[in-house]
């Protein structure tokens, strides 16, 4: 379907709704049965229904069928949060005794969710560096029930082939998990290439306004009413009616946003580049990026997320980096409209040894918002002459 009608027409039932252009937010937790062999046929089927808010509600099916058609699926469920979507997807294919194979270093809570919570329930697991997509084979399992992929990750972006890796899971009768939020649908669609389940943090670009935390997995008819039956009504982790119209408001953007963000991301990545006090840039649209070719074949674009490693090992240097930036806020997430940096020296303790799955302590994650590229740039640069420049280079 074209973009241009999943985001202006695709769920919209104007004719319900008095021709409103905006999809009235149906700010209501329940739903009235007009008769008993009405609410008898209702209950029996909550999913296709209306009944009660934690199960259907209109506003949030509008949000729903766009992000479904965004993804070339057939269904979605919107969560209230990113780490919810994540943990109900996992959720609904692992149960006791059952071994997962995830991606190395994914989302934080991803990780924790994997390693200190699900072993409680007997789900093992192994970390696994998929950027060959033959390594998998190693770790697979006779109970290996899914593989979950990051491609690429929000900090170091290491891919995966998708393609090569649901072949092989297919094969197995292996379900695949992907959390998207990189890519963003305008970007990459993971479910033609064959994954099962794609996830995101709606947090970021899908909403885009730094203003509401969500999340959405989105697959076959099959796979979510499995997810709705169980997780999504069991867990009760849904979105809020009006919370959803935000999404809905943020996703007539997303084209551009995404479009402006990669077009400022891709110009200070560059100049970074040359610059002498900037040691390494980690970006998947830089012909220097060790999976060009495959990044290439796999995303549309690249947004505005990147990472540079400062040309300093001094974690007081990084730290004075970050501390003068100020057109550019510190903070975490991204997706929004402002441009923002992660200084990964703040994990760092000063005088401690840092843990083995620590960053590097002059990695600087960079997230490019809506702002003018010459605007940031300048905020860059100047927070860049606090590093002494090496004359080795
Ligand atoms: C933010 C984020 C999440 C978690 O989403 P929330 O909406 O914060 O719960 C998951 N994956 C990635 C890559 C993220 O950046």
């Amino acid at each position: 379907m074209d973009i241009n009608d999943i985001l202006f027409r695709t769920g919209e039932n104007r004719d319900q709704w008095y021709q409103s252009i905006a999809p009235p937010v149906y700010q209501t937790s329940n739903f009235r049965f007009p008769g008993i062999s009405a609410m008898r046929e209702i209950i029996a089927d909550e999913f296709s229904h209306h009944a009660y808010t934690r199960g259907n509600n209109p506003t949030v099916e509008v949000l729903r069928s766009k992000l479904a058609a965004l993804e070339h699926t057939e269904q979605s469920l919107v969560f209230s949060s990113g780490a919810a979507a994540i943990a109900a997807a996992l959720l609904s294919v692992l149960g006791s005794g059952d071994h997962l194979v995830c991606v190395a270093r994914p989302y934080g809570w991803t990780q924790k969710l994997i390693a200190r919570w699900l072993t409680r329930f007997g789900v093992r697991h192994d970390f696994a560096d998929l950027r060959d997509a033959g390594t998998l084979e190693r770790y697979l399992q006779p109970d290996t029930k899914a593989v979950y992929l990051e491609s690429p990750n929000s900090i170091t972006f290491e891919m995966q082939d998708l393609e090569a890796i649901s072949a092989i899971c297919r094969a197995r009768g292996i379900t695949t998990l992907i959390d998207n939020s990189y890519a963003s649908p305008i970007y990459c669609n993971p479910a033609d290439h064959g994954i099962d389940l794609v996830i995101h943090s709606a947090t970021k670009y899908l909403n885009g306004h730094s203003d509401v935390v969500a999340g959405v997995v989105c697959g076959s008819e099959a796979r979510i009413r499995r997810i709705f039956d169980q997780e999504y009504m069991i867990l009760g982790a849904v979105i809020s009616p009006y919370e959803a119209a935000l999404i809905l408001r943020g996703l007539r953007t997303l084209p551009l946003r995404m479009e402006r963000s990669d077009q400022t991301a891709r110009l200070l990545a560059a100049r970074l580049e040359d610059h002498p006090a900037v040691r390494q840039v980690i970006h998947p649209g830089l012909p220097s990026f060790p999976q060009y070719a495959l990044a290439q074949r796999q995303l549309r674009g690249t947004g505005g997320l990147f990472s540079i490693c400062l040309d300093t090992d001094d974690p007081a240097v990084c730290e004075a980096f970050a501390d003068k930036l100020n057109r550019f806020a510190m903070a975490a997430s991204w997706g929004g409209y402002e441009s923002l940096v992660m200084p990964m020296c703040a994990f760092h303790t000063p005088g401690s040894q840092p843990g083995p799955s620590a960053y590097p302590v002059n990695l600087v994650r960079i997230y490019a918002g809506l702002e003018d590229a010459d605007w940031l740039w300048e905020d860059l640069e100047q927070a860049l002459s606090v590093i002494p420049v090496q004359s080795t280079r």
